[in-house]
C-alpha cells in the first residue's frame, strides 16, 4: 500500500509525474497551496477584494467553494456565491439542495437565481422554443446570469469551478476548431470591463478533475453526485476528454504543463475585432444586441435582460452578497 511522503500513513492519492503520495490531510492541505499558488501567481484576487462564487452544486463548485472560504481570510477578499436554478428536473433539484447546504455549512452568502421564476421557463423548454440543443442554450444562460450577478453585486471577479481537465479539452478544442478567439477566454482570469462584464477567475485552473473530486468528498462538503441528463457522450468535449486522459495516463503531468504554457501565451491569440458594447437593451457587454437578449427575444417577445439584471440584483441584495459603493 502506498504511503503520505510526509507521514507515513496510508495515502489517499498518488501522483505519478512527481512519485508524490498524500494522506487524507496532506492532500487537503497539498491541495488548498495549489490553488493559493494559483491564486497568487496569476494574481486574481486582491487584498479587501470581493469574489463572487459560481456554484452549480456539483463536486467542483463544492472544491471551489470550499477551498476559496478557508483561503479568504488567508489572502484578505471578501466571498459570496450565487447559484443559478436551471429548471432541468430533478436534477436541477439536487444540485440547488446541496449548493444551499454547502454554503450554509460554509457560511457563506448564496443568492439563488431560477430560471423559471425569471423567464417563466427552465432550459429544456428553453431549448425546444430555439429550436438549439440544450447545452448551447445553457451555456449561453449561464454566462449572461452569472457576469449580470458579478456586475450587480460590484464584485471584482466571478471565480468559475473549471478544473484542469475541462481547460484542457476546451483549448484543444478551440484549436481542432479553429476557434482561436476563444483561447485568450480559456485563460487562470480574465479582465473585468467596468459597467459591461466581470472578470472570471478559474482558481482550480492547475487542479485536475480527481483532485477537485477528492477535496470535496474528503472534506465532507455537500455536492450533487448524478450527472446532467442532457449531458451527452457523443459531444466532441466528451470523446476529448477520454482522449486526454489515456494521454495522461501514458505521459503524467502533460495536461498541467500544457495550460502553464498556455497561460504565459495568450496574448499570441487572435482577439474578436472591434470594440465591445453595451447592449442596447441591457447594456451589458455584447456587440450591439446582447444573446440572452436576442434569444429571449425572439421566445418570449420581450428582450428579458433588463429584468434579469433587476431580479439578479433583488436576489443578490437579499443575500447579502453585494458590495456596491455609493
Ligand atoms: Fe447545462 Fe448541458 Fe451542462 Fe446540462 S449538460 S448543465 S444542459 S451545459
Ligand atoms: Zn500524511
Ligand atoms: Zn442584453
Amino acid at each position: 500500500m502506498a504511503r503520505c511522503r510526509v507521514c507515513g500513513a496510508p495515502a489517499v492519492i498518488c501522483y505519478p509525474e512527481s512519485r508524490l503520495c498524500l494522506c487524507r490531510d496532506h492532500f487537503l492541505e497539498h491541495f488548498e497551496s495549489k490553488v493559493e499558488r494559483t491564486l497568487r501567481r496569476y494574481r486574481l484576487v486582491r487584498e479587501g477584494g470581493f469574489v463572487l462564487a459560481a456554484v452549480s452544486g456539483g463536486k467542483d463548485s463544492a472544491a471551489l467553494l470550499g477551498v476559496l472560504s478557508r483561503l479568504s481570510s488567508r489572502l484578505g477578499f471578501r466571498l459570496a456565491a450565487v447559484h443559478i436554478d436551471l429548471g432541468i428536473g430533478e436534477y436541477s433539484r439536487r444540485s440547488r439542495e446541496a449548493a444551499v447546504r454547502l454554503a450554509r455549512e460554509l457560511g457563506v452568502p448564496l443568492a439563488v437565481i431560477d430560471l423559471r421564476e425569471l423567464l417563466g421557463l427552465g432550459v429544456p423548454e428553453l431549448a425546444v422554443k430555439a429550436r438549439r440543443p440544450p447545452c448551447s442554450v445553457c451555456g449561453l444562460v449561464k454566462r449572461y446570469l452569472t457576469n449580470a450577478a458579478g456586475v450587480e453585486a460590484c464584485a471584482d471577479a466571478v471565480a468559475l469551478g473549471h478544473n484542469a481537465d475541462d481547460l484542457a479539452v476546451y483549448a484543444l478544442k478551440s484549436f481542432l476548431t479553429q476557434d482561436l478567439e476563444a483561447i485568450p477566454k480559456l485563460g487562470p482570469g480574465t479582465e473585468s470591463i467596468p459597467g459591461l462584464a466581470v472578470g472570471r477567475i478559474r482558481p482550480l485552473y492547475l487542479a485536475s478533475e480527481k483532485e477537485s473530486f477528492l477535496y470535496a468528498y474528503l472534506s465532507g462538503l455537500p455536492f450533487n453526485h448524478e450527472e446532467c441528463p442532457h449531458a451527452s457522450r457523443r459531444l466532441l468535449e466528451f470523446i476529448l476528454k477520454e482522449h486526454l486522459a489515456s494521454l495522461e495516463s501514458r505521459r503524467p503531468g502533460l495536461r498541467t504543463q500544457f495550460l502553464a504554457k498556455l497561460a504565459k501565451r495568450l496574448n499570441d491569440y487572435p482577439k474578436p475585432e472591434g470594440e465591445p458594447r453595451p447592449c442596447r437593451h441591457c447594456g451589458l457587454l455584447s456587440w450591439g444586441e446582447c444573446s440572452f437578449c436576442r434569444l429571449t427575444r425572439r421566445i418570449l417577445g420581450e428582450p428579458m435582460g433588463p429584468k434579469a439584471r433587476e431580479y439578479v440584483r433583488a436576489k443578490l441584495e437579499e443575500a447579502g452578497a453585494v458590495m456596491c459603493r455609493g
